[in-house]
């Protein structure tokens, strides 16, 4: 009699995560990530991260021997993102997950809770280098990886825990991170003869968030946002203010993001009279013409140097 009652309660428990797991499978984040949730194929080492950017760089260095997942779906905001049961499932498989710290995974605890992997080994890549801004909560601004030379220091830091979680994938994932280690060094001289191409007084980058002070910084180019990391719009006094920088410096151009509503940013284009242009990839690989993380600056810089070149009126 008990062993009837404990069969059909193991059938609902059955039937229930069945349910769960239905809920879970929104569409897949891409084809290259594999679905949120999708067991690790063939053996391979399952890695976990939040966004689709640092997928990539895992993908780069694991190649075929890791199967990586980002979690926030490219064109999703990865500022607010809740996990899904499916999430939990994907977390409950992997070895290793790697954050980018800094307030992008504020649900990491939470995940890692409900997974039951309390010993799942975590590394958090913005860890000891160097911080700007303010971010959420006072610890920084999150977006390193859009300066490629933060994104030599994640391939480091991935390239580590790698071998340290899979020895014996040692030798293939110092030589897959030599080489692209040289790729995104490439890439950074190309973003610097790129960005020389605008005229010193036309520097000036307006984006709706505040995702690019350490792509910014690094190539000479100041930004002005709208809103903060966490969303926050300005008020009205500030907003007045940056009318007044577009204005004052001849801005020719403000920029929109994916993932991100458009309304505000393209409101300041209206009020200066400036172009406004769509879409800035922030944390978006995997969409058109962003297949890899190179690919997506590849863009993003192309769109910026493209829109402030322009021609001086
Ligand atoms: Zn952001």
């Amino acid at each position: 009699m008990g062993g009837r009652i404990h069969r059909i309660s193991v059938f609902a428990i059955v039937l229930l995560s069945l349910f769960l797991a239905a809920c879970g499978q929104g569409p897949s984040p891409s084809g290259q990530t594999g679905g949120a949730g999708e067991p690790a194929s063939s053996g391979a080492l399952g890695v976990v991260t939040s966004i689709t950017p640092i997928a990539d760089m895992i993908r780069q260095v694991g190649g075929d021997r890791v199967h990586a997942t980002a979690l926030v779906p490219p064109g999703a905001d990865p500022h607010d993102y809740s996990p899904t049961p499916a999430d939990v499932r994907t977390v409950s498989q992997a070895k290793l997950f790697v954050a980018n710290g800094l307030g992008e995974e504020t649900y990491i605890q939470k995940l890692i809770q409900s997974s039951g992997r309390s010993d799942l080994k975590i590394i958090t890549l913005s860890d000891g280098l160097p911080v700007l801004g303010q971010g959420e909560g006072g610890t920084g601004n999150p977006h390193m990886w859009l300066d490629p030379n933060y994104a030599v220091k994640y391939t480091e830091k991935i390239r580590d825990a790698l071998i340290e979680v899979d020895p014996a994938g040692a030798a293939e994932y110092r030589s897959r991170a030599q080489t692209y280690i040289g790729q995104l060094q490439d890439l950074d001289k190309w973003i610097r003869s790129e960005i020389a191409q605008i005229p010193a007084d036309r520097r000036t980058m307006v984006v709706f968030h505040d995702a690019w002070p350490y792509f910014c910084k690094e190539y000479g180019l100041e930004q002005v946002y709208l809103a903060g990391s966490s969303g926050a719009e300005p008020s009205p006094r500030d907003y007045a203010k940056i009318v007044q920088t577009v204005r004052d410096r001849h801005v020719p151009a403000v920029f929109g993001e994916a993932g991100f509503n458009p309304k505000l940013i393209s409101r300041l284009a209206e009020d200066t009279g400036v172009r406004f242009v769509d879409n800035l990839l922030d944390d978006t690989v995997g969409g058109p013409g962003s297949a890899t993380y190179i690919d997506m600056m590849k863009f993003d810089v192309q769109t910026i140097v493209s829109a402030l070149k322009g021609s001086s009126s």
